[in-house]
């Protein structure tokens, strides 16, 4: 791991140095991992959730929600069209939804598998540890949970009682189970300050995560968090640029929320670090619905908008859209 000092990490969020932050930042990317971007098509299956954090549209006490739950059939059928978009990892993501029970994600993963040449990666929250293993033994690939920010007072404010102790165990499990596991931050949570994100860069890097997810506060107004300001830009990217300089083997997406507080958001980030993208291939009838923050799903009517326009920004970059399933290159060497 790069040796960054704390001091140095918070002078460039801070934009002591961004001509020199960036192009290193893209030389490490290119060095490291080529031109290819990998896309990751997300099925959001579920917007219930039995969670309260503070940020989120989808927490429980939201009751302006229009709730909605996929079908295993639709969640399928919506999977079945990876090959023709030519992505090779499905992410089925969803609230903390327990309705959806240990055999019927298995049931789920052991489909998919039966039908596509694709990852999966699960981002379902928090869950048991035989419902891991067990999923993990249907053939799941990789899980995504975003620690969110490792400062202790704010974790527990941000999410609502639940401890940064239990979120970093499972991460723990995880890996010991076999995934390729992913985490990463919010950038801008009210109440985060720059010594707490430059903790936050060293501590996530510290993890040796397979794959690290950071975008900016987007604050929603059916949230406590609704008056608040949105995260800052310019830090989401420096915070892209020195995760990919501290993890050069990493896989770092251009977040989605970063493109809802700027239409260059994600072109900004391929060339800030980034080298995923992962595109919503929701089904029309509901993908307006997972509404985690305003904006999320509401640029394109269809998945195949989205997967189109994802295309046309990373060969505007000069990079190269790649179907591979994308594993971190640490573990394919
Ligand atoms: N329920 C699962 C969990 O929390 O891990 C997965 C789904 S949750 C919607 C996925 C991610 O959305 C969270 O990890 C969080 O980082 C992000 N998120 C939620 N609300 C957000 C907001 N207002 N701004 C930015 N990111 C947000
Ligand atoms: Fe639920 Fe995840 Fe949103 Fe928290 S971030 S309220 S767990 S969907």
């Amino acid at each position: 791991m790069n040796t960054m000092l704390l001091a140095e990490i918070e002078d460039l969020l801070e934009g002591a140095d961004d001509r020199f932050l960036f192009s290193r930042a893209d030389e490490i990317r290119k060095s490291s991992l080529g031109d290819c971007v990998y896309l990751r098509g997300v099925i959001e299956f579920s917007n219930h959730c039995v969670k309260k954090c503070a940020y989120c549209g989808l927490r429980n006490p939201n009751s302006a929600v229009r709730r909605y739950r996929l079908t295993k059939e639709e969640i399928l059928k919506a999977t079945a069209l990876l090959p023709e978009f030519g992505i090779g990892t499905v992410v089925l993501q969803s609230g903390d939804d327990y309705s959806y029970g240990k055999e019927f994600i298995g049931q789920i993963i052991q489909e998919i598998k039966s039908r596509c040449d694709v990852a999966v990666t699960l981002s379902l929250g928090d869950r048991r540890e035989d419902e891991y293993r067990y999923w993990r033994d249907c053939g799941a690939d990789r899980y995504l949970l975003k620690i969110e920010t490792f400062d202790k007072g704010l974790h527990e404010k941000m999410r609502s009682g639940q401890i940064i102790e239990d979120r970093l165990d499972r991460l723990y499990r995880l890996r010991k189970l076999g995934y390729e596991i992913g985490s990463g931050a919010i950038v801008g949570l009210p109440g985060m300050d720059t010594n707490i994100l430059a903790v936050d860069i060293l501590a996530l890097s510290r993890l040796e995560l397979d794959m690290i997810a950071v975008g900016p506060f987007v604050p929603h107004p059916d949230t406590p968090l609704g008056k608040e300001l949105p995260g800052d830009l310019m830090t989401s990217y420096r915070t892209v640029a020195l995760l990919r300089i501290i993890n050069p083997c990493a896989n770092i997406p251009a977040t989605s929320s970063l493109a809802v507080l700027n239409p260059e958001g994600k072109a900004t980030a391929l060339r800030s670090g980034a080298n995923v993208v992962m595109p919503s291939i929701t089904p029309e009838a509901v993908r307006a619905c997972y509404t985690i923050y305003p904006g999320k799903n509401t640029n394109f009517s269809k998945a195949r908008e989205e997967v189109e326009a994802v295309r046309a920004i990373i060969y505007q970059c000069g990079l190269v859209p790649s179907s591979s399933k994308g594993f971190c290159q640490r573990n394919e060497s």
